[in-house]
């Protein structure tokens, strides 16, 4: 059992929350951004000095990587992110390259046998908070290998013309790659003749590690999820003027539709079943004018196919009456299935925690993540570290050193034990 050392990680920890650093405890880094390129500096510098082989890609991917004893092997990678959502923390993504560059810290410092190449990559514009969707650029890079109806959401020139969603940035996401001093060469990009095995280090970014007094998960699976807008047609009228009993309204119509589907999804029992409605529109949106149309989504999430297609019964239900005298439709924005991690890395990583001597669990993951693309290109698995009060994409995700560092030697360690599966 390899140890990782913990005043590594907290040194890294604190520098790497300075690029972005929003004054008040997190960050807002996003991808490609100053502060990005200052984070991706310190990479290429910390990976340097352990005497890794920086190589980028077409699309700014970055990838750290030392020999192993054998030229022929393919690489073993651990991948995440160094970008974040406006006022996010310290420990989503980053993390994950953070526990990358501390496993291969700590195999050269100790001088660890190994045969396969060890390699730490950044994938480029994860959360997608300047130039949407989230998963970019794992989606342009895995398209040809992804479910049909994922791949189109990904199409490579569409990405490119993806706009800011801020303003002071350049036209396009295309514009950002072609400004990045770390925009490299197209045949850099990861591929399964180059690379056998992925592992994602991340923040649980949920409570349920801490409620049970674990450090660490080993994840088994990416929730299943779809989700559908639900929108209400009635009429305007004046606030003022119009009776009460004569009134469409679109918004009563939609809060009444909304109670509905929790009393009915409430209903079938499941607590480990997660649904959210956050995104409204109410138009015209004018205080002095009744609602003629109102549309909300519903993102919901479940391991379990015929579960997911129960709850989408009800999402029709919606459609077969009237509330408030209002119309309902439904519309699909997208799905997709439940992704299983790897079952020989899924092994390695319990192996590798049960030695460690850190409390874990099996856990499941319920919010997107890169390595669910790549999972259609290479055995990949993820591995979780406690989050506080389960609270992440907010300036007070935390995560103690302490069990960021019982990630990296459970991830080190199983990268020890895929070094030895693979041949
Ligand atoms: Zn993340």
């Amino acid at each position: 059992m390899y140890k990782c050392s913990v005043e590594r990680m907290a040194d890294k920890i604190n520098t790497f929350s300075k690029y972005g650093d929003a004054g008040h405890g997190g960050i807002t880094r996003y991808a490609l951004s100053e502060e990005d390129n200052m984070a991706r500096a310190e990479f290429v510098k910390r990976m340097e000095a352990i005497g890794a082989t920086i190589e980028m890609d077409d699309l700014a991917n970055m990838y750290a990587t030392i020999p192993g004893s054998n030229p022929d092997a393919k690489r073993i990678v651990v991948q995440s992110h160094s970008d974040s959502v406006k006022n996010g923390g310290n420990y989503d993504g980053i993390l994950g390259v953070m526990t990358g560059m501390e496993a291969l810290e700590t195999v050269v410092e100790q001088n660890i046998p190994h045969e396969h190449p060890f390699t730490v990559m950044i994938c480029t514009n994860e959360e997608g908070s300047l130039n949407p969707p989230a998963m970019m650029v794992s989606g342009i890079v895995c398209n040809d290998l992804l479910p049909k109806d994922l791949a189109k959401n990904f199409q490579y020139d569409d990405m490119m013309a993806s706009k800011p969603m801020v303003d002071g940035f350049p036209a396009n996401f295309g514009e950002m790659l072609k400004n990045s001093p770390y925009r490299g060469d197209k045949a850099n990009r990861i591929n399964a003749d180059k690379y056998c095995a992925m592992f994602e280090t991340h923040i649980e970014q949920g409570p349920i590690l801490e409620a049970n007094n674990n450090e660490v998960g080993a994840v088994q699976f990416v929730m299943g999820m779809f989700n559908y807008s639900l929108i209400f047609k009635g009429f305007a009228a004046h606030a003022g003027t119009f009776p009460m009993d004569k009134r469409h309204d679109a918004l009563y119509a939609a809060s009444q539709a909304l109670i509905y589907l929790h009393d009915e999804i409430d209903k079938l029992g499941r607590p480990e079943l997660v649904y959210t409605t956050g995104e409204i529109y109410c138009h015209p949106c004018v205080h002095t004018v009744i609602p003629d149309e109102v549309e909300f989504s519903l993102d919901v999430r479940h391991e379990d196919p015929e579960l997911r297609a129960k709850v989408l019964d009800i999402v029709k239900s919606v459609t077969e009456r009237k509330w408030a005298g209002c119309t309902a439709e439904i519309r699909e924005n997208w799905k997709r299935d439940t992704v299983y991690w790897n079952e020989d890395l899924k092994g390695f990583v319990e192996e590798a925690c049960e030695e460690s001597g850190a409390n874990w669990q099996k856990i499941q993951a319920g919010a997107g993540h890169d390595a669910q693309f790549f999972s259609y290109m290479i055995p990949t698995t993820m591995v979780f570290v406690r989050t506080k009060d389960g609270i992440s994409h907010s300036e007070d995700e935390f995560a103690t050193p302490e069990d960021c560092t019982v990630g990296a030697t459970v991830t080190l360690n199983a990268m020890l034990k895929a070094d030895k599966f693979y041949k």
